[in-house]
């Protein structure tokens, strides 16, 4: 059985005492489930205050992004240690909102990858195509090789969890239907099976684009998605809780 993970990603939203706010909230709204697990992304500049906030809950911290290096002259970057050192566990790598304004490639991706894995956390790796591929019947081959090479390289999948979002799901309101989701969900659990055997079965692959309370029942019914990836709907209490209680 693979447990259900839900993820909020902030991204650039929430202020210090705005981001305390809502992590206390989640946690008491969250006391601990024997079925899933819960994360919060918050912005760099909150992860020390929430890390703090939920202190003694069973949500646990993720970074948006990260460097591939632990220390050195790269101005404006933060490193997999400096993480660590505010109280992560987890770190979203490759969103395509990174990949898409700040052109991160699918090198970039799996060097970030190795060293949060180096670092010891877990990163969420996300894959998905974008609309115009999807329409050009492409999304397999995009999204192969974005796993492809976001993995190339990694010996253990243990502490790996990847997160599909299309591209055109995101933010959008447009949901793919569980059917669409299930479909690319299985294709990358097939590929992780030829790349690295009986693994497959215990990595959990997350769903993300626009997801909310209303829809996600739908999706977790489904045999291949055990988690999901939440970005509007993680940034009220309400919202966030709705989807952690419809953990399957
Ligand atoms: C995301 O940012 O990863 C995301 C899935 O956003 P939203 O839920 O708003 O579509």
């Amino acid at each position: 059985m693979r447990k259900w993970i839900v993820a909020g990603n902030w991204k650039m939203h929430n202020t210090i005492a705005e981001s305390i706010a809502l992590a206390r909230a989640i946690k008491e709204g969250f006391s601990g489930s024997a079925n899933g697990e819960v994360v919060v992304a918050p912005p760099f500049t909150a992860l020390s205050a929430v890390g703090d906030a939920l202190k003694g809950s069973a949500v646990r911290l993720a970074a948006q992004n990260m460097y591939s290096e632990d220390k050195g002259a790269f101005t404006g970057e933060i490193s997999p240690v400096m993480l660590k050192d505010a109280g992560c566990a987890c770190v979203i790598i490759g969103h395509s909102e990174r990949r898409k304004f700040f052109s991160e490639t699918d090198d970039g991706v799996n060097a970030k990858v190795k060293k949060a894995l180096a670092a010891g956390l877990k990163p969420i790796v996300c894959v998905g195509e974008t609309d115009e591929e999807r329409v050009q019947g492409v999304t397999q081959s995009v999204v192969g090789r974005q796993v492809r090479g976001a993995l190339a390289g990694v010996e253990k999948l243990d502490d790996v969890v990847i997160a599909y979002e299309p591209v055109w799901a995101i933010g959008t309101g447009k949901v793919a239907t569980s059917a669409q989701a299930e479909e690319v969900h299985a294709f990358v659990r097939g590929l992780i099976r030829e790349l690295f055997g009986a693994a497959a079965e215990e990595l959990r692959i997350l769903y993300g684009g626009s997801v909310t309370k209303d829809n996600v029942a739908e999706l977790a019914a489904m045999e291949d998605i055990d988690g999901a990836l939440v970005g509007g709907a993680s940034l009220k209490p309400d919202g966030f809780l709705g989807i952690i209680a419809k953990m399957p």
